[in-house]
């Protein structure tokens, strides 16, 4: 058993540059407004601890849902697999994207940023915003070995938040560990309806879930993955008719996942990404 594979993306150091020439061409074409990411300083909670402790008081309570939403950060299942055992008691935790396992290096600080216009209302991006900034909050406190930050500069993010509209019924998609120098994470109109607003944030713990290379729903079917841990149907990462939670299983599975050192999962490649904030 080897050492596990670290992926450095090689322009690391030249990423300033290169998201400068990004928004300097988006910027010509389409104007300043089209990229202007919010402040956390301005934007956001005026006390993170105060705003962890609303989070972890909202943590506690069942939040029934009128519809179960869809994530789809992974493909929908095949029309043809349908109907599988597997579709109903949709799981517990499941590593890996289709061949390999991406996770970020231990200790690593992921910055996000977040798009102020896009939306369909105004004050809808600051709400976004807070909503993915309170999900950051919670995953931080539970030392799962990753940390998340809200940056007020494109060019520090390793991902940035964004309106995708309407996708049915559809609230968010996010995005695995990878090299990327920016990812997306798209919050859409079904996280604003009256059942899911409320409780953005907790959907938000879900994708952020798929961030820390969480998977969900039918990685038994797709292949690729490995099951981590035993089944716990009220994983953060299983769509249910109540709000998501972070379970006690998720939290011990995620350490483990973060603390383990070896080159593969039961046969199943490991790659180690670092942020490139
Ligand atoms: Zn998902």
């Amino acid at each position: 058993m080897g050492r596990e594979l670290v992926f450095r993306n090689p322009g690391e150091d030249s990423k300033n540059d290169r998201i400068e020439a990004l928004i300097a061409e988006i910027v010509k074409r389409l104007g300043d407004a089209k990229i202007a990411v919010l402040d956390p300083s301005k934007d956001g909670p005026e006390d993170d601890s105060a705003e962890l402790k609303a989070a972890q008081a909202e943590s506690k309570e069942t939040v029934e849902l009128a519809k179960v939403p869809d994530c789809q950060s992974q493909p929908a299942q095949p029309k043809n697999l349908q109907g599988l055992d597997d579709q109903k008691r949709a799981l517990d935790l499941w590593l890996g994207t289709w061949g390999t396992i991406p996770r970020w290096n231990k200790g690593a600080e992921i910055n996000f940023a977040a798009y102020s216009g896009g939306y369909d209302k105004s004050d809808d991006a600051v709400y976004a915003a807070r909503q993915l900034n309170r999900a950051a909050l919670y995953w931080n406190s539970l030392k799962v070995g990753v940390t998340f930050k809200w940056v007020g500069r494109l060019a520090d993010a390793e991902f940035v938040l964004g309106y995708g509209g309407d996708q049915g019924n559809t609230v968010a998609r996010a995005f695995f560990p990878n090299a990327n120098d920016l990812n997306n994470l798209f919050v859409y109109k079904r996280a604003f309806d009256a059942d899911t607003k409320p409780v953005m944030w907790r959907f938000f713990l879900h994708e952020l879930g798929h961030v820390l290379g969480l998977r969900h729903e039918f990685a038994r079917i797709e292949g690729g993955a490995v099951h981590w841990g035993p089944d716990d149907p009220l994983s953060v990462m299983n769509y249910r008719p109540e709000a998501p939670m972070v379970t006690a299983q998720d939290i011990a599975l995620t350490q483990a996942f973060y603390n383990y050192t070896k080159a593969d999962i039961d046969g199943v490649p490991v790659q180690v990404f670092v942020p490139n904030n």
